[in-house]
């Protein structure tokens, strides 16, 4: 699939940021492939995700868009894990505090639960996992982690969802939304998910998506 420029893989995601940096890491993989939001082909609905793990959830999404669109299909399903929280939201975070992507209840939410939790204490990770479907039934998943911290206040204005209250370890001082986007693509959970989905390819016997 790579050589051929009208290859076109179904990105499953109704969410703008996603689509922008799945297409930004796995395009420079994959050159020539055309990533196209599932959406672009027709008014699908979102199938329910009624996984307990983000892989479930992630395979879910992926075979939703292959079956609607007919075109090899990925999608991400992603999470913030708190270690104080007990690992929450994990697979409920997009909807944390009850509405499915509102991030500023979200964050807010979040520092409410952390409040008088010290800093040491504040661990947390990114997770994304990505599943590659294709028509014929295949399936490849990627899983990638990005380790760091909760703040005691949002900082930044790039990226979405918890960017703002979540300091990577790999960019001391700085939170997720701080970052410019090419240098959150280089660390991010979503960049090591694609990144084992990519090694996972280059393995496969033909080499293509
Ligand atoms: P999903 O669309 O069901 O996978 O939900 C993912 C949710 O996890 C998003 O709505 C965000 O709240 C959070 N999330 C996942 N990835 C990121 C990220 O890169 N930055 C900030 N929040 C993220």
């Amino acid at each position: 699939m790579a050589d051929n420029a009208s290859e076109i893989v179904a990105v499953a995601t109704g969410n703008a940021h996603k689509l922008v940096e799945i297409e930004t890491i796995l395009g420079a993989a994959l050159p020539g492939v055309r990533f196209a939001s599932w959406k672009e082909f027709g008014d699908f609905e979102d199938p329910e995700e009624t996984g307990t793990t983000f892989a479930e959830n992630a395979l879910i999404k992926a075979r939703a868009s292959v079956a609607a669109t007919g075109y090899a299909s990925v999608a991400d399903d992603s999470g913030l894990v708190v270690d104080a929280l007990d690992g929450a939201p994990g697979v409920y975070s997009a909807r944390y505090a009850g509405v499915h992507g509102d991030d500023a209840a979200n964050n807010e939410k979040l520092l409410a639960n952390l409040d008088g939790v010290e800093e040491t204490r504040r661990t947390a990770r990114f997770v994304s996992v990505v599943a590659l479907v294709y028509p014929d039934g295949r399936e490849l998943v990627g899983e990638g982690t990005c380790e760091g911290m909760i703040g005691f206040a949002g900082r930044g204005s790039h990226g979405f969802g918890y960017d703002p209250l979540f300091l990577p370890s790999d960019t001391p001082g700085k939170t997720m939304a701080e970052l410019m986007p090419e240098e959150k693509n280089a660390i991010s959970h979503r960049f090591h998910a694609l990144e084992s989905l990519c090694a996972q390819l280059a393995a496969s016997s033909d080499g293509e998506v």
